[in-house]
């Protein structure tokens, strides 16, 4: 079989859930998920689905308020541009970075507060990245599980600078301090794509803040959500994390591709095949991580 599916031959449908879980020993849930699937006749389904995970932190309530915002915000703006995907993600976490700043420096009891920020957008069959700070964005393909997110971690950045070994930041305290959140300065640098993932019908992308990934291997994430319905997994994954232990609060978001409509039934075996289709190029970045190798095809 030598024929390619041609762009529109397959239309990718988002079926997506999310969770978010106070956790067993936290008083409030710091955590805030966002997810948007347009309806399709829609002025927003133009701009894709769109899903959030933030992870605020700060004294008293602060970490709430915080999080909120960002979903708020970034939210609202990406949906009011009319912008290629990467710029409108990037004026989105700009925006917000404000908010939060401008609401820290205007209420004492906010002074300080943050939080991570990993947004996904699925248009045209591609994927799109937006973050800061160390809640996860990862692809189950084929029952592997990558990260595509990269923790912006102290650790994870001596790690990547090869002063520590995995082993030995596993057994160094301190190993969560995150190098950047938004709010907590004027100016921000997101890891944003300007290149969009293709995505094929069965990968699911996973969304999740550290409550999830710091008790769950890869390994364990990728067994549980294999398989199930996102509503399912996403249960059945925050049950998980509980179990060992939900001393932080734990959210997570499963998004699931699946085809929508054949337009062409000429040769059904290649529907399964990336389609083909037009990207736009976007800005330049502010800060770019390579899509993993293995993953381009
Ligand atoms: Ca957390």
């Amino acid at each position: 079989m030598t024929a390619r599916a041609e762009a529109g031959d397959t239309r990718i449908r988002v079926v997506g859930a999310m969770r978010t879980d106070i956790g067993r020993l936290r008083s409030s849930n710091e955590d805030a998920v966002v997810f948007v699937a347009p309806a399709e006749d829609s002025p927003e389904a133009e701009r894709g689905y769109f899903a959030l995970v933030a992870d605020g932190m700060g004294g008293h309530a602060a970490g709430e308020v915080a999080s909120a915002l960002a979903a708020e915000v970034v939210r609202r703006v990406f949906f009011s541009l009319d912008q290629p995907t990467p710029q409108a993600l990037k004026t989105a976490f700009e925006a917000a970075n404000r908010a939060i700043f401008e609401h820290a420096a205007d209420h004492a009891e906010c002074r300080g507060m943050g939080t991570t920020c990993t947004a996904i957008v699925i248009r045209d069959n591609r994927l799109w990245l937006a973050h800061v700070g160390d809640s996860r964005a990862y692809i189950l393909r084929d029952g592997g599980l990558t990260q595509l997110s990269d923790d912006q971690t102290l650790h994870a950045q001596l790690v990547r600078e090869g002063v520590l070994t995995p082993e030995e930041a596993e057994r160094t305290p301190g190993g969560n301090v995150i190098l950047q959140a938004l709010g907590t300065r004027p100016d921000i640098s997101p890891t944003l794509w300007t290149e969009g993932l293709p995505l094929r019908v069965g990968d699911a992308i996973l969304l999740c803040s550290d409550g999830l990934s710091n008790l769950l291997s890869d390994v364990r994430i990728a067994e549980i959500a294999s398989g199930r319905s996102p509503q399912e997994a996403c249960e059945r994954l925050v049950d998980a994390a509980l179990e060992a232990g939900g001393y932080d609060n734990v959210s997570v978001g499963v998004f699931q591709l699946e085809e929508r409509e054949r337009r062409s039934c000429a040769d059904q075996a290649t529907t399964q095949r990336i389609p083909i289709v037009d990207v736009d190029a976007g800005p330049p970045p502010t800060r770019v991580i390579a899509i993993p190798e293995g993953l381009k095809t």
